[in-house]
């Protein structure tokens, strides 16, 4: 079984790489981002929850996105595999992931990580917000928010899976066909 974490920045490119890795390597794509997303849109208890956080930027609690991506997983126990989107985010979304995993017998395969720099994910994003109808996507203190949050909190993760050599990065500027070749590269020498 393959459990890749898809790996970076917002607006690195992680969702729109996903959607051609899922149609070559038949994984199921597991974005924490979208699933907040469904729930804010259908004004579940869990979307109440999570939008004071999202629209600020910041990030949902552990607590609550480690519940709701072991759900996501448990309803698909017939997977040949995952790709994990936006999660883990956290050093202990991380130990609960591999926990998790675990229990299955299952492991991280891979974290690749898509590496862009700051001024291009800036630019990306803001020209996302024009269409993506995304209120975190529209202010740039908001957009910068998440960039720092994404340092500070979210980096670390890649160095929690490099000490047992799991992490690797692609460099996640250049067309969109060359990028998806270097991922595919890491992929199949999992
Ligand atoms: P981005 O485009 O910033 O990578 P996503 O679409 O993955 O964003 O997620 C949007 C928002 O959803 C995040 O800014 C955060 O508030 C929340 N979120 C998504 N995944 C997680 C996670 N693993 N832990 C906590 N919050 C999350």
């Amino acid at each position: 079984m393959i459990n890749l974490i898809l790996f970076g920045p917002p607006g690195s490119g992680k969702g729109t790489q996903a959607s051609n890795l899922v149609e070559k390597y038949n994984l199921l794509h597991i974005s924490t981002g979208d699933l907040f997303r469904f729930n804010l849109k259908n004004n579940t208890p869990l979307g109440e929850e999570a939008r004071s956080y999202i629209d600020k930027g910041e990030l949902v609690p552990d607590a609550v996105t480690i519940k709701m991506l072991k759900a996501k997983v448990e309803e698909n126990p017939d997977v040949k595999g995952f790709i994990f989107d936006g999660y883990p985010r956290t050093i202990p979304q991380s130990e609960a992931l591999n926990e998790f995993l675990q229990e299955k017998g299952e492991k991280v395969s891979k974290l690749v990580m898509l590496d862009v720099p700051d001024e291009e994910l800036m630019s990306r994003l803001l020209n996302r917000g024009k269409t993506s109808g995304r209120a975190d996507d529209l202010d740039s203190d908001i957009i910068q928010n998440r960039l720092n949050v994404y340092k500070e909190t979210t980096f670390p993760v890649f160095n929690f899976y490099l000490k047992d050599n799991t992490s690797v990065k692609v460099w996640g500027v250049g067309p969109l066909d060359t990028i998806f070749q270097r991922l595919c590269l890491e992929i199949d020498s999992i």
